[in-house]
């Protein structure tokens, strides 16, 4: 297939159909249940999405479900939370049973890690004078994968900053001082449990982890796939990773990365990937799972 044939593929127009195949609802850091999250997504006239929560596979059956009753394609999916020697890498998983156990054992671990960093990321700020009770934190982020957006929005409801934005500026940040690091696997590992679990491992938004060279390594592992299509890509970027996923004969990905209220909730149906890049992925899905 010639991917770099695809054309921006931003704001068409709403009954162009195509695939989403990066969403988050409130079982991670979306402000959406999965059902609502479905009903939007037809609403806008997507033809299939994919649900991929932070390290969670929660909200899957229930968005199966409802695409079932008003006939939208739910792809199981999860982005699983990674890093290496040199920072955080987000890894998409695609086309996985949610219910390996291999997967579903090492999701619940770092979602484990999650709850504990919660509270050190408390005990941090409450160095600085900026008392958060840990509590109050898991509350906010419900049954699903607690995190600093969910810090954010605690420091928010405290009145310790005007906006999440801030409460990233201040304190919670890569480099601000209540940061704690994510407990993560590797990369690799995350290719392995997720062609384990009969998935496509796809590398999530790099323009955003800015980290081409791994990309060599990662294909050597396993890797199946790169997002490309992601929002607030500029022409010259979406050919750049065009490009280096044909070099790499590596399918192609991607979708809006929507958080629902949380972040900007008039993203759902600007990004349409093209049905043939879901169908490629479930060809290489089939081939994983034999
Ligand atoms: P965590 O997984 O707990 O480290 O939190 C990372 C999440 O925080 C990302 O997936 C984003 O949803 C969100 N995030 C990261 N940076 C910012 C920011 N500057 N403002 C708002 N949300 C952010
Ligand atoms: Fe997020
Ligand atoms: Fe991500
Ligand atoms: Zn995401």
């Amino acid at each position: 297939m010639n991917t770099t044939a695809y054309d921006f593929p931003f704001d068409l127009p709403a009954h162009t159909g195509g695939a989403d195949l990066h969403l988050h609802t409130l079982h991670s850091d979306g402000s959406s249940s999965p059902t609502e999250l479905v009903d939007k997504a037809k609403e806008v006239g997507l033809h299939t999405i994919a649900i991929t929560d932070h390290d969670t596979t929660a909200g899957v059956a229930a968005a199966v479900r409802r695409g079932q009753a008003v006939g939208l394609e739910v792809i199981p999916g999860v982005e699983i939370s990674t890093r290496d020697h040199a920072g955080e890498i987000h890894m998409v998983a695609l086309f996985i049973d949610p219910t390996e156990k291999a997967l579903s054992a090492k999701l619940a671990d770092i979602r484990k890690h999650r709850r504990e960093r919660i509270t050190e990321m408390s005990e941090r700020l409450a160095q600085m004078d900026v008392n958060v009770d840990p509590d109050d934190v898991l509350e906010i982020a419900g049954i699903g994968a607690p995190g600093r957006p969910h810090v954010a929005r605690a420091l928010v409801e405290a009145g310790y900053v005007d906006n999440c934005h801030d409460a990233f500026r201040r304190y919670l940040g890569d480099n601000a001082p209540a940061y704690v690091p994510k407990v993560c696997l590797s990369p690799e590992d995350a290719i392995e449990l997720t062609l384990k679990a009969g998935g496509v491992p796809i590398l999530a938004h790099p323009v955003q982890t800015a980290r081409d060279e791994i990309i060599p390594r990662l294909v050597e592992a396993g890797l199946l796939a790169i997002e490309v299509f992601c929002p607030m890509l500029s022409q010259i970027d979406f050919r750049h990773y065009l490009r280096l996923a044909e070099k790499h004969a590596l399918a192609v990905s991607g979708g809006t990365d929507w958080h629902g209220a949380w972040k900007d909730d008039s993203l759902l149906g600007r990004i349409r990937v093209p049905l043939e890049c879901v169908e490629r992925m479930r060809e290489l899905a089939q081939g994983v799972a034999l």
